[in-house]
């Protein structure tokens, strides 16, 4: 028999540079589905993988969990996909599906623990991927590949706790990090409804922001335009990827406001506690989305044609990609072809 390996890139040990690397997949299980790798958003989560931040990186790591292709091959039951379709993947790759987590559709917060796809897995950077079928979503006949995959991760990250902490028209959103997951955030919380706010450490990045749906743009370094928005936000989503001053951004609250957490650097958060009672403010994370929003919002993104504004760059440029996002020079997201 001809032996099977895919080509991916891989880094062999924590911190390195990606490299071609060819590895021997997993036989396709009944219920998988393999895709023709075409697209992969990068997210920053796959350079925190790369870094070993949150320890649970394994190597060598194929990473890569912003992925669209075509199918390939379908596990002996697979139902309702067929050889061509269009797919993709994303965070999640499975979850043990009778928690009550799992049957609300919140497979994000299963309670036996989801699986990640590329924590332990082979992700998308590589030209094959083999990923349980049920966790494969038909990506909407009006959006393109390139703008779908950054939707996959980025987008369900914000999509998810913007429809849950937007609780009417008009409200007053802040989106912190203007990012690949913060771009995406001002147009979909435009889209909810909301009163967006830009903060931004990047002056150049005003315009955009503008463009993306934001109505007022802040500078996070300026002292006095901060003051100037302290306790009026009904929301703060935090999208940034290193540690910050989370007092300043408690401080924009308003009463009954929500500070929720996406961004993911290793940090602890020393909030006083005064303010939080007297003010009835809370403090949420949220992690990506479980299967029935990541539907919602991909037919929401196709209904208000909400795409990330991209950089298509070759994978075999993947080292230079990731960094690009490392020095913040990213516009906005970057998507490997
Ligand atoms: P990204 O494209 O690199 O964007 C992060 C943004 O954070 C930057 O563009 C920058 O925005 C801001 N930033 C970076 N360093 C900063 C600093 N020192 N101080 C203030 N702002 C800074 O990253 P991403 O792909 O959007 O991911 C963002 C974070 O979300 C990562 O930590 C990632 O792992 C995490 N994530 C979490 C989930 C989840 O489910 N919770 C899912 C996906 C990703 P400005 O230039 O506007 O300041
Ligand atoms: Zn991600």
């Amino acid at each position: 028999m001809v032996e099977l390996k895919f080509q991916g890139y891989a880094s062999l040990k924590p911190g390195e540079k990606l490299q071609p690397w060819e590895y021997e997949p997993a036989p396709l299980g009944s219920n998988d589905v393999e895709i023709a790798v075409t697209h992969n958003g990068l997210c920053h989560t796959d350079i925190h993988m790369r870094d070993n931040d949150w320890n649970v990186s394994k190597f060598p790591l194929v990473a890569g969990h912003e992925v669209v292709g075509n199918v390939t091959q379908i596990g002996a039951d697979v139902t309702g996909i067929k050889i061509g379709d269009r797919l993709g993947f994303g965070w999640i790759s499975n979850s043990c599906r009778v928690c009550d987590a799992c049957l609300r559709g919140e497979e994000n917060i299963c309670r036996q623990g989801y699986k990640g796809l590329i924590v332990g897995n082979h992700g998308g950077f590589a030209n094959k991927l083999r990923a349980c079928a049920d966790f494969a979503y038909k990506i909407p006949d009006n959006l393109d590949s390139a703008s779908a995959a950054p939707l996959l991760c980025a987008g369900i990250t914000v999509y998810n706790p913007l429809r849950t902490y937007i609780k009417y028209p008009g409200a007053k959103v802040g989106v912190l990090g203007i990012g690949g997951l913060g771009h995406l955030a001002i147009k979909f919380a435009e889209a909810m409804g909301a009163e967006v706010t830009a903060f931004s450490t990047s002056s150049d990045k005003e315009a955009e922001a503008k463009e993306f749906g934001a109505h007022y743009f802040c500078n996070w370094k300026n002292t006095e335009q901060i003051k100037e928005v302290s306790g009026t936000l009904d929301l703060l989503l935090c999208t940034v990827s290193s540690e910050i001053d989370w007092n300043k951004a408690f401080g924009l609250l308003a009463n009954n406001g929500v500070l929720c957490l996406v961004g993911l650097p290793v940090s602890t958060l020393n909030i006083p506690l005064l303010p939080l009672v007297f003010g009835q403010k809370a403090i949420a994370g949220s992690v990506v989305g479980g299967r029935r929003f990541m539907k919602e919002m991909l037919e929401f993104a196709a209904i208000h044609q909400i795409k990330p504004m991209i950089e298509t760059i070759p994978i075999s440029q993947i080292n230079a990609a990731m960094d690009r996002v490392v020095a913040n020079k990213a516009r906005y997201r970057i998507v490997l072809v």
